[in-house]
């Protein structure tokens, strides 16, 4: 699997979290969550994650695009979950009938596998975070970028009672060749993003609205975290974004694996 070996490449920092967010016209819709991808299956997967069943390598390009198409929007999540901020999150993404992708971190998910659950049974998708959140890891040798994707597959797989993640995203966009090949490999597609509403900073909630209003032409990936601090500023954003982007005229949707 070391195809690439010794390619570092910087994929800009395009990625990051991955809410995909799907906001249902009518809220009431079933969402099947993406059953796609459990299992495994690929030959070269080395991880000893679970016996054959079929997980599906997905392309090793890094994903920006959405499901919903031109006019569609993906939410997505990074960093936890946390107890305090995921629960507002999952609230406020329930009130406007969107789904969304969380980046989860491997130690989170192991940590809180009640919150995992409630993720999955709302209709979002996962994304491997890895474990350690290490936004240097694409100086680091294969064999530690490999232990940090698998055991975060696995802790996240674990704590969600069977659900696999199905994306990758590398903690600060921090992607190799090789780290992007494994997640594909593995049924997780490597995840970007195109806006960074920079809620992590704390600027203020009028400055993270405006700055993905003003950046929304970028692209269709917009990225939020529910964990690293407190989080009152992002679930405010939320709540004025949400609404507005769908009176705009967009929906909400998962990014294109
Ligand atoms: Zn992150």
């Amino acid at each position: 699997m070391a195809r690439h070996g010794g390619g570092r490449v910087w994929y800009g920092k395009v990625v990051g979290a991955a809410i995909g967010v799907t906001m249902l016209a009518t809220g009431a819709s079933v969402w099947t969550a993406q059953a796609g991808g459990a299992g495994e299956s690929s030959p070269k997967a080395t991880a000893p994650t679970k016996p054959a069943s079929d997980v599906k390598p997905v392309e090793t390009s890094i994903a920006h695009a959405s499901e919903a198409g031109a006019r569609g929007v993906n939410i997505t999540i990074d960093d936890g979950p946390d107890p305090r901020w995921t629960p507002q999150v999952l609230d406020l993404l329930r009130e406007y009938g969107v789904r969304a992708t969380f980046c989860m971190v491997g130690t989170q998910a192991q940590a809180h596998p009640d919150l995992v659950k409630k993720v999955v049974a709302a209709g979002h998708r996962l994304c491997d975070h890895s474990v350690s959140h290490n936004t240097a890891m694409d100086k680091k040798s294969q064999a530690y970028q490999s232990q940090q994707i698998l055991d975060a597959e696995r802790m996240i797989t674990e704590a969600s009672g069977g659900v696999r993640p199905m994306y990758y995203r590398a903690p600060g966009g921090a992607f190799t060749p090789y780290s992007r090949q494994l997640a594909a490999s593995r049924g997780m597609r490597p995840l970007g993003w195109n806006v960074d509403s920079k809620d992590f900073e704390r600027p203020g909630t009028n400055a993270i609205v405006a700055t993905v209003e003003r950046e929304l032409h970028n692209g269709p990936t917009l990225l939020f975290h529910d964990a690293g601090g407190d989080r009152t500023q992002t679930v405010q954003a939320l709540r004025r974004l949400l609404p507005w982007l769908k009176e705009q005229g967009y929906s909400f949707g998962f990014p294109v694996r």
